[in-house]
């Protein structure tokens, strides 16, 4: 199946390499960006022509542009959504867009007639807010929002996802909507202009981590996730109608295995990386100083297995190991010139 897709948020990492891929598998893409003014540089990224690459401004915030955007198309694919590195100090500044764009997309989406509605959500919706004894997650778990120290970020992507579900259940109940979740997102960069995930391999390379915090994540590659979403808005309707599917590699990275990979495979180019453990006091006095190091402090210690099966069964869906996933990010984040080594 390929037609024509609206994919929210053309600007962004992982929406970049879906976007090829989807053109590489014969797709027309209507794509929104906040500023047109990015068309020539995300064209010179993004490849395909001005038939079957089309660029409309549009803002989650706001009505304007929505239904040019999504005219003419069988699919949608949302991304858009705030993902900062910091936290804001309202964290209606993140929940608000994510939660307003994702209905604001479904609503222009039904009233152009597209059946399909694939959503980006995040693991952020998945495995937060549970108690430290909880530490195998899958599709049928949910963030609790109330839960104390989850983080706005984490909030918006579970207000959102659950206010699409909503949604669609309330009005459109028809429509082939499923949400992908990705975990932290590695890959090459195509630019200077990459999501915050990219920044755990940035921050490491260029020193600016000074020891190693007794933290991890789960990562999944740019590559495959895109391939996740692209399985997802072509595969028949039953397997994917309320859907959920983690993107996840496998095992769990903390940040010295991170790092242990960047030395092994870099050499000289990963002498900045750090050695030494910071021992969690020293995360909780960072934390004083650097409000984005706040979001570790629960996390410190913790180990999740979030688990992907779901995304291989139904969809035949294969991730790459995480090693490969960190030192490509890290050899394009070298090559870009963004890291200095
Ligand atoms: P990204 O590069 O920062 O992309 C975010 C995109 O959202 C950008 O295109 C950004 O546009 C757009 N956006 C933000 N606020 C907007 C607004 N008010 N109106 C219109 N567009 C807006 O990050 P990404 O990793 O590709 O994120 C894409 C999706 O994946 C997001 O939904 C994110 O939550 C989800 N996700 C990411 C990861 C990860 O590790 N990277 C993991 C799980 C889920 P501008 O360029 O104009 O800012």
């Amino acid at each position: 199946m390929a037609g024509t897709v609206l994919v929210s948020g053309g600007s962004g990492y992982i929406a970049g390499e879906t976007i090829r891929q989807l053109l590489a598998n014969g797709w027309t893409v209507n794509t929104t960006v906040r500023n047109l003014s990015r068309e020539p540089e995300l064209r010179g990224q993004l490849g395909g022509s001005r038939q079957t690459l089309r660029f409309f401004a549009a803002d989650l915030m706001n009505d304007a542009g929505w239904a040019e955007a999504a005219a003419g198309c069988n699919a949608v694919c949302h991304m858009a959504s705030p993902f900062p590195a910091g936290v804001p100090k309202d964290e209606n500044e993140l929940i608000v867009p994510a939660r307003e764009g994702a209905l604001r997309a479904l609503r222009f989406a039904h009233t152009a007639g597209i059946r399909r509605f694939v959503m980006t959500s995040s693991s952020a919706a998945v495995a937060y807010g549970h108690p430290p004894s909880k530490s195998h997650f899958d599709e049928a778990d949910w963030t609790n929002v109330d839960a104390p120290g989850v983080q706005p970020y984490v909030k918006s992507k579970t207000i959102a996802e659950q206010a699409a579900r909503d949604w669609v259940a309330a009005n459109a109940p028809g429509m082939d909507y499923c949400a992908v979740c990705p975990v932290l997102v590695l890959g090459p960069v195509e630019s200077g202009d990459f999501a915050a995930s990219v920044e755990v391999v940035q921050r490491l390379l260029n020193g600016s981590v000074p020891a190693i915090p007794n933290v991890g994540f789960n990562v999944v590659d740019l590559r495959d996730i895109a391939d996740l979403h692209v399985r997802a808005l072509e595969a028949p309707a039953q397997l994917i109608h309320g859907a959920r599917f983690i993107g996840a590699a496998q095992p769990f990275q903390h940040f010295g295995d991170v790092a242990r990979v960047l030395r092994g495979s870099l050499g000289p180019q990963a002498r900045k990386v750090p050695k030494r453990a910071m021992p969690d006091w020293g995360v909780r006095l960072l934390s004083v100083v650097m409000p984005a190091a706040r979001q570790l402090i629960g996390e410190l210690g913790r180990t999740r297995t979030i688990s992907s099966a779901h995304a291989q069964q139904v969809l035949g869906w294969k991730p790459r190991p995480p090693e490969e996933s960190i030192v490509d990010c890290a050899r394009s984040l070298i090559a870009h010139g963004v890291v200095k080594v």
